[in-house]
């Protein structure tokens, strides 16, 4: 079993404890960095982003499906965001109860109104998966969502496989350091950011990184910014303030913030609803969604990464409806749909609010929420479904099946972290990058992979919320 692989060197503790200081300081050479969380907007201080001190077993042919399967979910984000009634039928009941997506949805609507002001579009988001593990011990990929918003990682991920092989080699496993692969997202997403912008056609143009308030991360996006510059594409970064305070359109509808025309907004922020701290960032929102400038991701795009879309497409016909001539697409996608239970009022939302509550350790409720740490599992399950049971609150939620992947043993590797054996679990993510110009898609590709893991104990939460750590697979 490939779980076992490594077992010989992870329990002898003498040498984990040399090796993790080694990997700390290659992640260090190799710029695995992060900003500390005492200084998060300073880079006088950093540190190294957390990762696993090993690589962690993915089977092979899993681990090929994800990537295989990429260029056929950018067409379904993309389909879905020109798909306006079915946007409209998807969040109907949603935007009644949940202000956020209700809010997106509103700027959707007069965008639509006053007609699109840009026919290029840029997508850059990241498919991610867990490997269920069904009673035969074989696993199955299943998607615990999309990102179509501020996918991150991409720029960190390239440099983690680096690390990984020279930390095998140093535990004397040259064989095991070789089987790493090479990833390089950053230089993937910036090849598509880059057609974009030339697309739009200006040299003196700018590719603004719209960004957040707290900029821990800073780096993961600074490896895009450099592939950028390197070639001759200038970059800018802006907080929401930025845009309010200097941002216009000029009588063609083109952005300018700070007096730089903007080719290309690429957000970075913007996803939760506290990212919006007065009615100027909204204001500023959809003056950027208004605008001339390439949106990454515009606002129907946005909304097609709601975990209630994710849900309508598990539905009999609806991925089939979006692929009519291309049935092996569909079977594709469809292999890794894990079972999606709408909330909405009547006799289908009532089934599910009957499944959950009769065996809530079966699945994981959802809101319309990103970021980690929103999800409800368990004994919380049945709280907040009995509490909510017939009122129309519900619909906030989508209900999904939860997977269940095979517990591998691994260290994690974090700042003033202890350095003990943990059960974790990972998380494999896809990136996905695709440009349209109007009818004609002139790039859709999957241009690289994220390996997570986390601590067995957590149910949730991400990297950035401090659970989860950058791994690399090993095929097996
Ligand atoms: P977010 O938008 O907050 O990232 P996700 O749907 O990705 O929301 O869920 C956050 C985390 O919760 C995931 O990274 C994963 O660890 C866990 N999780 C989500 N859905 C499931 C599921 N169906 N089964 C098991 N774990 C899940
Ligand atoms: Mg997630």
């Amino acid at each position: 079993m490939g779980e076992k692989i490594l077992d010989e060197v992870m329990i002898n503790s003498a040498l984990v404890k040399e090796l993790a200081d080694v990997a700390k300081d290659e992640a260090l050479l190799q710029g695995v960095l992060m900003r500390i969380q005492e200084s998060p907007n300073s880079s006088e201080l950093v540190t190294y982003a957390p990762f696993t001190l090993f690589p962690s077993p993915v089977p092979k042919a899993i681990f090929l499906q994800s990537l295989e399967v990429q260029p056929h979910f950018n067409t379904l984000v993309d389909k879905i965001s020109q798909d306006t009634d079915f946007l409209q039928e998807a969040l109907a009941n949603t935007i009644e109860v949940d202000d956020f997506t209700a809010r997106l949805f509103r700027i959707h609507q007069k965008i639509l109104e006053e007609g699109r002001s840009q026919e290029i579009v840029l997508g850059l988001n990241r498919s991610d998966y867990m490997l269920d593990q069904s009673g035969d011990g074989a696993s199955a990929l299943k998607q615990i969502e999309i990102n179509t918003f501020a996918a991150s990682f991409g720029g960190l991920s390239s440099r983690t496989p680096a690390v990984h092989r020279h930390i095998l080699k140093v535990a004397g496993r040259p064989e095991e350091s070789r089987q790493i692969l090479d990833n390089n997202p950053a230089a993937g997403l910036a090849r598509a950011v880059a057609k974009t912008w030339e697309l739009y056609g200006s040299e003196r143009a700018f590719v603004m990184f719209l960004v957040e308030e707290v900029q821990r991360n800073i780096f993961d996006q600074r490896y895009i910014e450099s592939e950028l510059w390197r070639r001759n594409i200038p970059t800018i970064r802006k907080r929401f303030d930025d845009v309010c305070r200097s941002g216009s359109l000029d009588q063609d509808k083109r952005l300018f913030v700070d007096g730089k025309e903007i080719a290309v907004v690429y957000f970075r922020n913007g996803y939760m609803p506290q990212n919006y701290t007065s009615e100027q960032c909204w204001d500023a929102r959809l003056m950027m969604e208004r605008s001339r400038a390439v949106k990454c991701p515009d606002i129907s795009t946005h909304l097609a990464g709601t975990k209630k879309v994710q849900q309508v497409l598990a539905r009999p016909g609806v991925v089939e409806k979006f692929f009519p001539d291309q049935p092996e697409a569909v079977k594709q996608i469809r292999a890794t749909f894990a079972g999606l239970y709408t909330l909405d009022m009547g006799p289908e939302g009532d089934h599910t609010v009957e499944m959950a509550l009769a065996d809530p350790d079966r699945y994981v409720l959802k809101p319309q929420r990103e970021g980690g740490g929103n999800n409800i599992y368990g004994a919380e399950i049945r709280q907040v479904l009995e509490g909510l049971k017939d009122a129309t609150q519900r619909t906030a939620y989508i209900l999904m099946d939860k997977i269940n992947p095979a517990p591998v043993q691994n260290y994690l590797l974090r700042r003033d972290g202890p350095l003990t054996i943990n059960n974790c679990l990972s998380e494999l993510g896809a990136f996905g990058a695709y440009v349209r110009h109007g009818a004609d898609m002139v790039m859709n590709e999957c241009v690289g992979h994220l390996l997570r893991t986390k601590s067995s104990e957590h149910s949730d939460g991400g990297v950035a919320a401090g659970v989860a750590v950058l791994d690399n697979p090993l095929l097996v």
